[in-house]
């Protein structure tokens, strides 16, 4: 059964870039009925605080992509990758490297002189020569042939081995490197699939040499091209948001997220949108795409809305409650009733649930509103009046529904003689206090009859 995984080093943040690479081995893991793993590569010891930890842990989670087993911490696991060492060292695959820094500096100098890589004389010296220092452990690589990644998305991509140094496995402080601690910790968690940015293919020729001296097998290789920003270049700072929680932030839902990234790349045909369960079934690693996708705010946005209109109210009204409440607006209890009935009525314009929260302020606002000073010039004398007759005719409707209020608004338009152009954008600010606020019997529904009366009585008095 297929094993992937996602290995990020807790850095701090979640890079939009490690979430399409846990979307890409989350969506395999399904589409196969196999397991998706998470390893925490928390060698770096300062930077792994848990906090940083955490930031992993809460982006995985919000996105929807939680492993299937507990995560693995790769710094916990030192023995076992000095275990490897030693093996390999047994073995005769591997070597003690006592060459000082001094040496090491002289041989990286004519290395580069002789346009080689680096050799260390301890390959081929016996050990009992050893002088009593600190020494590195580096793999015996072939020296002739080459080694072949026969990656999902690159396709054949071939490495000389002269041009590969014996890599270090052990530095001389004791620890494992990068390299070899993924090949122990990969093979020891069953990983099949190795799904990963293509800044590691590289990597993947070193580990699969590593893999060869274990005589282990060497797992399925798939590099992603990285996320670039819409210009084309390398995605950064300058492109706007970069992690998984500033997206969150934004107001962006985690199912668009999945459906966009999904498209970074990947994608079924012409299809935009598609569920969780379409693209289980269609995925496959090896459509995807060499080429760098790029980043497209529009299309996001539009997959974000398409979402927004679909999700549950209740959903919904909490996600903007949770947006008034950090923006210290102070929400009353009756207010989650009063988004409840707003959200389906303002939705459909709303990019981000920011915007759906923007879209929602008017009717949360309390009495007596402040109105600009726009929709104070709109309110003459003969507004004034008309609006004193529109509050009889509102209060003696019968039913408060925007079909029912819409003929009502109309009726009272031509009675007036007036279009409805006249009374529109006074009566919206008097209901709204200027914010955002949907169709004039929109606006009524949501506020209600009693507060739509009482903002029109504000108005009046
Ligand atoms: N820790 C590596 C990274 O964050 C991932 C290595 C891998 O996937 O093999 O880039």
């Amino acid at each position: 059964p297929v094993v992937t995984r996602i290995a990020p080093s807790p850095t701090g943040s979640m890079h939009i870039g490690t979430a399409r690479t846990a979307l890409f081995n989350w969506l395999y893991a399904r589409h196969t009925g196999g397991k998706f793993l998470l390893r925490v590569e928390d060698t770096d010891r300062e930077r792994s605080t848990e906090a940083a930890v955490q930031v992993i842990f809460d982006g995985l989670s919000w996105l929807g992509l939680e492993a299937d087993e507990p995560a693995v911490f790769q710094f916990a696991r030192a023995d076992l990758h000095r275990a490897a060492v030693d093996e390999l060292l047994a073995r005769g695959k591997a070597y003690r490297d006592y060459m000082s820094s001094e040496e090491l500096e002289a041989e990286r100098a004519l290395a580069r002189a002789e346009g080689r890589v680096v050799r260390s004389p301890w390959r081929d010296r016996s050990p009992n020569d050893a002088p009593d220092r600190p020494f590195a452990v580096r793999l015996k690589c072939p020296q002739e042939g080459e080694t072949m990644i026969d990656d999902q998305v690159k396709g054949e991509v071939r490495f000389q081995n002269k041009d590969l140094d014996d890599l270090i496995l052990l530095r001389s402080d004791g620890n494992p490197t990068y390299n070899l601690a993924v090949v122990v910790d990969d093979h020891d968690m069953g990983v099949t699939h190795v799904i990963r940015g293509d800044d590691h293919l590289n990597n993947a020729a070193r580990q699969t040499l590593i893999y060869q001296a274990l005589g282990w097998e060497v797992p399925v290789w798939a590099h992603l091209p990285l996320i670039h920003g819409p210009d084309g270049t390398k995605l950064s700072k300058r492109h706007g948001a970069q992690a998984v929680s500033e997206f969150d932030d934004m107001g962006y839902l985690p199912e668009a997220m999945r459906n966009y990234l999904a498209k970074l790349g990947w994608g079924h045909g012409d299809d935009e949108i598609f569920s969780d369960e379409q693209a289980i079934a269609w995925f496959d690693i090896r459509d995807v795409v060499g080429a760098p996708a790029r980043l497209d705010w529009a299309k996001l946005n539009h997959l974000n809305n398409h979402y927004i209109r679909q999700a549950d109210v209740a959903r919904l009204v909490t996600l903007t409650a949770q947006i008034h409440k950090s923006r210290d607006w102070p929400l009353r209890d009756a207010d989650l009733e009063i988004l409840a009935r707003t959200i389906p009525l303002v939705r459909d314009g709303a990019k981000t649930t920011l915007e759906l929260a923007d879209n929602t302020l008017f009717v949360l606002k309390q009495r007596p509103l402040e109105l600009p000073e726009k929709i104070l010039g709109l309110l003459t004398e003969e507004t004034r009046a008309r609006f004193a007759r529109l509050r009889e005719t509102l209060a003696a409707t019968p039913a408060w529904t925007a079909p029912e209020l819409e003929a009502t608004l109309r009726a009272f338009a031509e009675s007036e003689g007036v279009g409805l152009g006249k009374i529109g954008p006074a009566l919206r600010g008097v209901l709204s206090g200027g914010s955002p606020a949907p169709d004039l019997a929109g606006s009524l529904v949501a506020l209600g009859k009693h507060e739509s009366l009482g903002r029109l009585d504000d108005a009046l008095s």
